[in-house]
Parts: structure tokens; sequence; C-alpha cells
């Protein structure tokens, strides 16, 4: 929730270089955030492309080369996420801090929304972020320099394995972060786990995909 650059750029030079700075974008869209603490919320998404962790189970492996997507240029997100009269706008991945997201978020702030990131952490947090949701892998782990920012810590769980993860991710997390594990969408023998983990430790909370099971897109 903290910014990570020192000073906010006001003058007209740096405007007009954020709204110029293009990301390769695998799609962007109005929807509503399926998952973890704003899960039910209307919310602008940008899919950042690139992604260098590699989760066997990742449900958006064309996300991963970033070379096969177009560039867009912030002002054109941006614009885009005013139109759709959402207030928040969710950077996702991907794994959207393979790019330096100062331009992008300076250009989301100027235009009054909230921003919302979800990364595994692995690469340098950049740009001005509202809440951060993190989202540790084991395949990459997160930077320590990520932990101070954290808001929310949203743990996939496919086996035993991943709540003994979970814990030791969240003994990084600032005191008061909310903790979620969220099953693994093809993996229901999780289901059974994360409820009987959650009952025998309610500080954590349990995380749907609510928009699949709706099947909104
Ligand atoms: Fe897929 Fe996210 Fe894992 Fe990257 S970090 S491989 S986008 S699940």
């Amino acid at each position: 929730s903290l910014s990570t650059t020192s000073s906010r750029n006001t003058g007209n030079k740096e405007r007009s270089d954020w709204k110029l700075t293009a990301y390769p974008v695998m799609e962007h869209f109005y929807t509503i955030q399926g998952e973890g603490a704003h899960a039910g919320q209307a919310a602008y998404f940008i899919r950042l492309a690139g992604c260098d962790v590699g989760c066997w189970w990742c449900d958006v492996q064309e996300s991963w080369d970033a070379s096969v997507h177009p560039e867009i240029a912030a002002e054109e997100l941006v614009d885009a996420a005013c139109e759709s009269g959402s207030s928040i706008v969710v950077i996702t991945g991907g794994e959207p801090l393979m790019h330096d997201l100062t331009a992008l978020t300076e250009g989301l702030h100027e235009a009054g929304l909230q921003i919302h990131l979800e990364t595994s952490g692995s690469s340098p947090l950049t740009g001005h972020i509202d809440w951060v949701t993190l989202s540790p892998k084991r395949f990459k782990e997160p930077l320590v320099e990520i932990f101070p920012h954290v808001d929310e810590l949203k743990v996939v769980v496919l086996t035993r394995k991943d709540l003994i993860y979970a814990e030791k991710n969240a003994a990084e997390c600032p005191a008061g972060t909310l903790k979620m594990l969220q099953p693994e969408w093809d993996t229901p023998e999780s289901v059974p786990l994360i409820v009987k983990y959650v009952k025998e430790n309610p500080d954590w909370r349990i995380s749907l995909q609510t928009h699949k099971l709706l099947n909104v897109p």
C-alpha cells in the first residue's frame, strides 16, 4: 500500500512521459473481481503479459510470452479504465512486476482511480499501489522487499505442503495482513483440506474464484 518511488511526477514533461510508456498487454476489460478481499466488486482489469515464475498449474499460460502480445500505451489503458466507470483498477498478469509500473500507476492515480496489484512478488515492486495482494509461488520466491507492502496474502493451495508455505509467508507480512487460502481450481481435494485448516486457524479465510463459479468472463 506504500509507494516505492520517491516522488510523484507533476510536471508537464513527466505527464507526457507516462502517457507514452507502453506495456505488453494480454487483455484489459471491465469485470467483477472474483477473488480475495475485494471479491464481488466491479473492477477494470489490466492483464500485463510476461511471466517468469512458471507455475505448472497456471491458468493463464498464454500470458507468459510477452512478445506475442501488443504493446499498449499507458494513456490508452488509463482512458479505457476511466471510460468503464470503474473506480478500481486491478493490475495483474502474468507477473506484472516484470514491468516498471511507475508510469501506468501515475496515470491511473491522476485519473483518480484506486490501484490494486496482484503479484507473486518475485520481481521488484514499482509504482504507487493502493492495495497489494501477494500470491507467493515456490517456483520463484517473493523478494523480501515486497513483504512490508503487503495488504493481502493469497496462497493457492493444492496440498498440505502449501499450508506450511502459507504460514511461512504470513510470518513475513505486516500485522493485520488479510490471510487468504485459495483452492487451486482443478484440485478439488484441496477444498476439505482448506476448510479444516480455516476452522482450526480462524485467522485465515477462504478465497474462492467466484468469477469462475458464476461464469463471469
Ligand atoms: Fe501463472 Fe501467475 Fe504463476 Fe505466472 S505467477 S505462472 S501468471 S500463476
